[in-house]
């Protein structure tokens, strides 16, 4: 059995290669590569994809969450309340506008729990941010609940659930603003860096669409000092070509869920989605007591594998201001330590996923 690589993007270009040579073709010739007619019919697709008025394309997801949050007035002496077991980014770009990073555990979906959030409010508490960790939305409906009660804003980091839904919405259409990166490892992804933001509100919109460009309002006039963050002509109509595939992809990534589900779970713990929801499956994850041994196991049988993610935020070096400690997320914690992903992504073929179910049940029986 040759080697399953933990993720493999070249495949999916092997796929698109002359529609994607195509779009390199016709936007170079025509001259027009940023802030043009590409991006504009990619931002359009992706608005109505999620279920929402607006879309906005910007160079990365981090200055997604970052554009929203400031957008929506969040800044210095401001709290953030968001997920332990998160990427980095949910984390730094909360403290990088001058606000705090406020943790609440997670529950077995790997998504805030929503009975430990109302502890964690504060007079200083400024929005909500649930990540839709592995391609799951969170339990929206309590969460929207509870910002409501707050009066608090949802941001919701939707950077590993694009297509994910949760009753009748898709994740991105549940917050004030939804937050999309198209980071190469993500479900739909450009050849490069890339983000998109998604709201139903016309001001925050009109205002991020000056902060991506400089804070321009006009080719000559500067609002309000802003940053240099678009998504290029190229990467947008990459995009926007992934995205007529993106729902087959993304079934395809149930499929090989619901097979690890089926062949593993008398093995370990597998992720179990519920009736309400429709999850993408951007990360797979088991957990399992001896999850180095396994990943070695795997690793010796030519399976790769990650951990997503071994250090929850809050024991981050950079987290040592605020003053956390170990045990503080007991969830977060006790999950960082058996955590294991297998590879997941649609290219894969059926005799790799037996072959990588196969090598899990050999060690398990071990
Ligand atoms: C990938 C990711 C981000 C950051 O996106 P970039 O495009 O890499 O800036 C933020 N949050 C989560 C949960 C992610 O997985």
């Amino acid at each position: 059995m040759k080697e399953i690589p933990f993720v493999n993007p070249g495949l999916q270009y092997e796929g698109l290669r002359e529609e994607i040579l195509d779009i390199f073709d016709r936007i170079s010739l025509s001259g027009n590569y940023v802030l043009g007619s590409e991006l504009q019919a990619f931002e359009q697709n992706f608005a109505n994809f999620c279920g929402t008025s607006f879309a906005i394309g910007v160079g990365n997801g981090s200055d997604a969450l970052t554009f929203s949050m400031l957008g929506l007035g969040i800044g210095p002496g401001d709290e953030v309340i968001t997920a332990p077991n998160s990427f980095v980014a949910s984390a730094w770009t909360i403290a990088n506008i001058g606000a705090k990073p406020v943790f609440v555990d997670v529950g077995q979906d790997f998504n805030l729990d929503p009975s430990l959030i109302e502890k964690a409010i504060t007079p200083k508490t400024k929005a909500l941010m649930p990540v839709h960790l592995t391609g799951r939305v969170a339990k929206m409906d309590q969460i929207k609940d509870i910002a409501k009660a707050n009066d608090l804003f949802i941001v919701e980091d939707a950077a590993q659930s694009v297509g994910a839904s949760f009753g009748t919405q898709r994740s991105g259409s549940f917050g004030d603003s939804g937050c999309f990166s198209l980071h190469p490892l993500k479900n739909l992804h450009v050849h490069g860096d890339g983000g998109i933001i998604t709201t139903n509100n016309e001001v925050l919109y009109t205002k991020i669409l000056k902060m991506r460009n400089h804070g321009l309002k006009n080719r000559n006039e500067c609002e309000f000092w802003g940053w240099n963050s678009r998504l290029d002509e190229i990467q947008a109509a990459i995009a926007n070509l992934k995205l007529d595939y993106l729902e087959a992809w993304n079934e395809r990534y149930l499929e090989i869920a619901k097979f690890y589900i089926k062949e593993l779970d008398e093995y370990l713990l597998v992720p179990k989605y519920e009736q309400i929801e429709k999850p993408v499956y951007h990360r797979f994850i088991v957990q399992h007591e001896e999850r180095d041994d396994l990943k070695e196991f795997l690793q010796n049988k030519g399976v790769m594998t990650a951990i997503n993610y071994p250090l929850p935020l809050h024991l981050h070096e950079a987290s040592k201001p605020y003053g956390y400690q170990r045990g503080d997320f007991p969830v977060a914690e006790d999950q960082a330590s058996k955590i294991l992903s297998l590879p997941i992504y649609p290219e894969l073929e059926d005799f790799q996923i037996e072959f990588v179910v196969k090598c899990v049940k050999e060690f398990c029986k071990l």
